[in-house]
């Protein structure tokens, strides 16, 4: 039976795939009674399900190890270590087979009962990184349960055999997964949490296939196997589609794929308006890999280079060389282009793993510059390894989340020591490094004087700055409808930021979702943005938004557009301006 979900489309264009259910099943299995001459079976059933998932642990080791070289290497392989060991302990593979000859039950319930048990006494444990090991726990059971309904298979095995047609199911994914995936082109992705701006939506789009989140129920509608097609420009998710729907969205999908090339001829033209100011378009990037879509893209550098995920699906931190050689690898590849490089944003969707790193703290907790300044270590090997790669290119170092001036002291104070330190040692860096500040925290937009005279140029994390403004979670699906970059007071600080800064004569860039939403290109420029920083898979389109505009025809409009008070007569001017 056809039918049709809508939620927020986050990656545009359109994908027609089979689902694939991503593993992260809940626990809410059927319970019956097998009878006894049956038991037997039910064991073998449950020790066969035990191998598949040993047999997908070993295919997964092997894919990570493969794919990830150079990345993250064999420590994301840790993680498939202690799910193997989680494994092969007979509390979760033993127990559950007493269980079903004790309670004459399905396996699946059997295991339920024991991962309840197990669960039940993580709660008891006093040490940190045990009781982490939950989710470990819970995600093998998981895995178990898919196995024995059928629906198992480690995600990348079954993307090998058919990633182009493949469109991921999921109740949410964490950041980390998405990475994991990045090597897999699927044809799409969906998921029933997430806001438009969380980091899960923000990596589906460099992915570069269609991506739509908060749709609510979709993991629990859409079966394995089943046709379905994906509108990620319009959030649209059709199930089951009849020939005439399919027909339709292969030819709108066609177009989609038309229009996209006829894009690529305006990759080496130089961003101008058509009154001949010229408009930098660098890319969001997230790890060194990123650098194809980069060059692919004719983005003239990189604005925002996420350093937090070369911390990520490990357990342990990266040494000052091996984030040395990721950052180096950026400087040198993109041959004396910019890279603003930042530091850790840890906190809030993104969290470390590992025994003594910090989990998701909150929003508001300790993230980002918060977290690095409370572990001077840390921050230390971070500044030092930006450091020794800003010899090999023009590298730049951007401070996330700063809000108060003693902030600011403390993070200059860390970098001219780290400075002093590789002078004392001998090694070269450019000591004249640019260090830029986000403006991502209502705090420092409305306070913007300090962050002008202490830093080099600035960066506006519109992402933050929406949702600490309207005090809306970015992650949270249930208030992703108020999640707006239209409201007033958004504008007002975006584009007073933008003003104070050129006034002062310090750069001024947007790096949040905002840059590469070609519908507020024209309202960005006439704020007088020069810079845009925006995921690779934008900047053309944004390119050609920009060759088509004038800034006479602009700026009027923008003024009254800043005096709109009324959010219906805002948006429609808007849409007017770009007409
Ligand atoms: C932002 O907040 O706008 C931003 C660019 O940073 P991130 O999305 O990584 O928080
Ligand atoms: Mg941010």
């Amino acid at each position: 039976m056809s039918f049709t979900l809508h939620g927020l489309g986050v990656s545009g264009g359109i994908a027609i795939g089979h689902v694939h259910l991503v593993t992260s099943a809940s626990l809410e299995v059927d319970h019956y009674q097998i009878p006894d001459e049956f038991v037997a079976k039910e064991v073998k059933r449950f020790d066969k399900a035990v191998k598949q998932v040993l047999a997908e642990l070993d295919a997964l080791e092997h894919e990570v190890k493969t794919t990830h070289r150079g990345e993250a290497s064999g420590e994301m392989a840790a993680f498939v270590t202690v799910h193997r060991m989680i494994l092969d302990d007979p509390s979760l593979s033993d127990t559950p087979r007493d269980i079903i000859r004790r309670e004459s039950c399905n396996a699946e319930w059997a295991l339920k009962l024991q991962l309840d048990e197990l669960l039940a006494q993580f709660a008891d444990v006093q040490d940190e990184y045990l009781r982490e090991r939950k989710t470990d726990v819970r995600q093998v059971a998981e895995r178990l349960v898919a196995a024995l309904t059928g629906q198992g298979g480690a995600v990348p095995e079954k993307l090998r055999e058919r990633a182009e047609d493949t469109i991921l199911v999921a109740r949410d994914l964490s950041p980390a997964d998405v990475i994991l995936f990045k090597d897999h082109q699927v044809a799409a992705f969906i998921t029933d949490l997430g806001g438009s701006t969380s980091h899960t939506a923000i990596l589906s789009r460099s992915l570069g296939i269609p991506a739509i989140v908060a749709l609510h129920t979709a993991r629990d509608l859409v079966r394995e196997d089943e046709l379905i097609v994906v509108d990620g420009t319009q959030g649209v998710v059709i199930v089951d589609p009849d020939e005439t729907v399919l027909a339709e969205y292969r030819l709108k999908q066609n177009q989609w794929k038309l229009e996209r090339q006829k894009l690529s001829r305006i990759k080496t033209a130089a961003a101008e308006t058509l009154d001949s100011v010229h408009v930098e378009l660098h890319a969001n990037i997230e790890l060194p890999s990123d650098l194809d879509a980069v060059k692919q893209s004719g983005a003239t550098g990189v604005g925002l280079f996420r350093s937090e995920f070369l911390f990520m699906n490990r357990k342990d931190l990266p040494s000052e060389d091996e984030q040395f050689e990721a950052y180096r690898a950026v400087a040198e590849g993109l041959k004396g282009k910019p890279v603003v490089i930042r530091t850790l944003d840890i906190g809030a969707d993104k969290a470390l793993e590992g025994p003594d790193q910090v989990s998701a703290h909150s929003a508001l907790g300790l993230r980002a510059i918060r977290y690095c300044l409370a572990e001077p270590p840390l921050f230390n090997t971070q500044l030092r390894a930006i450091l020794r790669a800003s010899k090999y290119g023009d590298v730049r170092i951007l401070i996330p989340m700063l809000a108060s001036a003693n902030e600011i002291k403390q993070t200059l104070a860390a970098i001219a020591r780290a400075k002093e330190q590789l002078k004392d040692e001998g090694r070269k860096f450019n000591d004249q490094i640019q260090v830029g500040g986000m403006i991502e925290i209502p705090a420092a937009a409305i306070a913007l004087p300090m962050f002008l005279r202490q830093l080099d140029f600035l960066s506006i994390g519109t992402n933050d700055l929406i949702q600490y403004t309207l005090a809306i979670d970015r992650t949270d699906d249930n208030v992703a409808h108020l999640y707006d970059p239209l409201h007033p007071a958004v504008l007002h600080l975006v584009s007073s930021v933008i003003r104070q800064a050129n006034a002062a004569k310090v750069p001024v860039a947007v790096c949040g979702e905002m840059a590469g939403d070609v519908n507020l290109t024209r309202l960005l420029l006439g704020f007088g943005l020069r810079d845009f920083s925006m995921h690779p898979a934008n900047v053309l389109t944004v390119k050609q938004r920009v060759l088509m505009s004038s800034l006479a025809d602009i700026e009027p409009a923008v003024i009254k557009i800043l005096k709109a008070d009324d959010p219906d007569k805002l948006r429609t001017m808007v849409e007017k301006l770009n007409a």
